[in-house]
């Protein structure tokens, strides 16, 4: 029998997690609902910020940008990040407490993301001695061509419900020490946890001597995170969410000709070819499709599998759903492997795509159910589906935020490349083969179109080591590893001449 969690215990749970990190909750009816997915219920009002908070947050972090951290050599900078991973992992069962209690993560899942964090804070502190500009031949003589590697702004973050924290870590932590400063605009479904990150980060900041306003904070909704947007003083807009969101944020950006980093929503597909390990592959999809209850921008949606091991590798999915079906409920038990959708929109939007996909001639092999709803009526427990289709229509190349694979099938390996292509989003994608040549025909450049292109592996889980981010109307932005950091600075190209003579390039000549 499951026994979930009551709204009273999560809520005592939340605050004495909150007061760890040093972020005490006022509790302001009138603002934003804390609300907890695991029952549905309040936990704490958040004050929102208005228009005028948000500008004036904005002013508070474009002057410590202007008047000391730009200035601040980036290793020091990088002593601020060292802190802040410090506490991150001195607090990581608090945060991943947060995370549970507000985005509904299972325990691991949790305590992943936050490991997230920590581990973009020890790249980021690596990251302050290596912002390398380059120095490239000159073409006269006597002078020097070279690029320098300067602080940016202002960066407004905005971030999605589903990675509350993590995202916010790779903007900050590489913002932070590439010399800007930041203003967080978090999810209007997760102000708890935001709280607590803001609270470790101004205590770091506190303990190495940092302005305290490198970082502010601007709980809100959409209005919070509009008057953000717009600020002309803002340098660099990251945003994380839907694509519906990117559309209103990218023009509004582009018009004052702000700098844009948008990570928007996808709908990845794995390929199971005939060759493939299909124990590995059976793992490795389910956790893509279904773990997370689906809410990963990286979630598998669409399984494209061989004819010849289309009924033999179904059976082995529809097993495993099966098991997973009896471990539906509470996330903090370490039995749990699917946590509750983030709430009532979220499951009627599965239900629209499942009556669309049966609409379409998809049958559902399995899932698709509420569970759990005697004894949490305000929570939105699911068991993840999966729905054979007799093509790719219109609901599969739609991304909808729940647990539903929708499955095809193939004969030609170009066959399957090209449906993996053609859906609107680009962020991941795998295949399942031991076949080298298409392995690599996947990656090669006439192979996946997205940002993310893995073998034998699935579809999210992606480490911070890499760059993060994805084509198409998944916004093209990178974040995190490798050279994002990149998006955060502004190049200087300078030239400079020691030589005693005006050569003008090209060749040109004049007086
Ligand atoms: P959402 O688009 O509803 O909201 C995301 C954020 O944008 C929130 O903070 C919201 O307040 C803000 N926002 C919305 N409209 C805005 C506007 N007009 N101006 C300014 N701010 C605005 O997304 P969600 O439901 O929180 O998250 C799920 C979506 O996020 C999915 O589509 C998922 O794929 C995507 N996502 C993408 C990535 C990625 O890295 N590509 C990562 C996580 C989530």
């Amino acid at each position: 029998m499951i026994i979930l969690p009551t709204t009273d215990q999560l809520r005592e749970r939340a605050g004495a997690a909150l007061a760890r990190c040093g972020a005490e909750p006022v509790d302001d009816a009138s603002g934003l609902p804390g609300r907890t997915p695991l029952t549905g219920g309040v936990l704490f009002g958040v004050p929102a910020t208005d228009p005028e908070g948000v500008g004036a947050a904005v002013g508070a972090a474009h002057a410590a940008f202007r008047d000391s951290w730009r200035g601040t050599p980036a290793p020091q900078r990088g002593e601020l990040v060292r802190r802040l991973g410090e506490l991150l992992r001195e607090h990581k069962s608090d945060l991943a407490d947060l995370v549970t209690i507000e985005a509904g993560k299972i325990r691991s899942e949790a305590l992943g993301e936050v490991q997230e964090m920590i581990d973009v804070c020890d790249f980021a502190v690596g990251l302050s001695r290596q912002l390398y500009g380059r120095t490239m031949p000159s073409e006269r003589p006597g002078h020097r061509l070279m690029e320098t590697w300067h602080p940016l702004g202002v960066v407004g973050v905005v971030t999605a419900f589903n990675f509350p924290v993590a995202v916010w870590a790779w903007n900050t932590a590489v913002a932070l020490v590439c010399g800007d400063t930041v203003v967080w605009k978090p999810s209007e479904a997760t102000p708890m946890t935001a709280l607590a990150c803001h609270a470790l980060l101004a205590r770091a900041a506190a303990d190495t001597g940092a302005p305290a306003d490198v970082h502010r904070l601007v709980p809100g909704g959409r209005e919070t995170g509009g008057a953000l947007v717009d600020d002309p003083r803002v340098a660099l807009v990251s945003a994380t969410g839907s694509v519906r969101m990117g559309r209103e944020v990218a023009p509004r950006v582009a018009a004052r000709f702000g700098k844009c980093l948008l990570e928007l929503g996808g709908n990845n597909a794995a390929v199971v070819a005939p060759s493939a390990d299909l124990d590995l592959a059976t793992r490795g999809v389910v956790f893509g499709a279904a773990g997370t209850a689906g809410q990963r921008c990286t979630t598998q949606r669409r399984l494209i599998v061989h004819e010849d091991v289309a009924e033999a590798f179904l059976g082995r999915v529809v097993d495993a759903y099966g098991r997973l079906a009896e471990r539906i409920g509470d996330p903090f038990d370490d039995a749990t492997l699917v946590g509750p959708l983030i709430g009532a929109g979220a499951h009627e939007a599965m239900r629209a795509a499942l009556d669309q996909a049966t609409a379409d001639g998809g049958t559902v092999l399995t899932g698709g159910a509420r569970c759990l709803e005697k004894d949490a009526p305000d929570a939105y427990y699911v068991e993840p589906a999966v729905v054979r289709m007799p093509a790719q229509t219109e609901i599969v190349r739609t991304e909808t935020f729940a647990p539903i694979l929708y499955v095809l099938t193939y004969r030609d390996f170009e066959e399957a490349v090209a449906l993996h292509n053609a859906v609107p989003q680009g962020l991941s994608g795998s295949v399942f083969t031991q076949d080298q040549r298409e392995a690599e025909r996947f990656l090669a450049a006439e192979g996946a179109d997205c940002g993310i292109v893995n073998v034998n592996i699935g579809t999210s889980g992606a480490e911070i080591g890499g760059a993060f981010g994805g084509e198409k109307e998944t916004g093209g932005g990178r974040e995190s590893g490798s050279d994002a950091w990149r998006a955060y600075m502004r190049r200087a190209t300078n030239t400079v001449n020691h030589s005693g003579e005006l050569p003008l390039a090209q060749g040109v000549n004049f007086l």
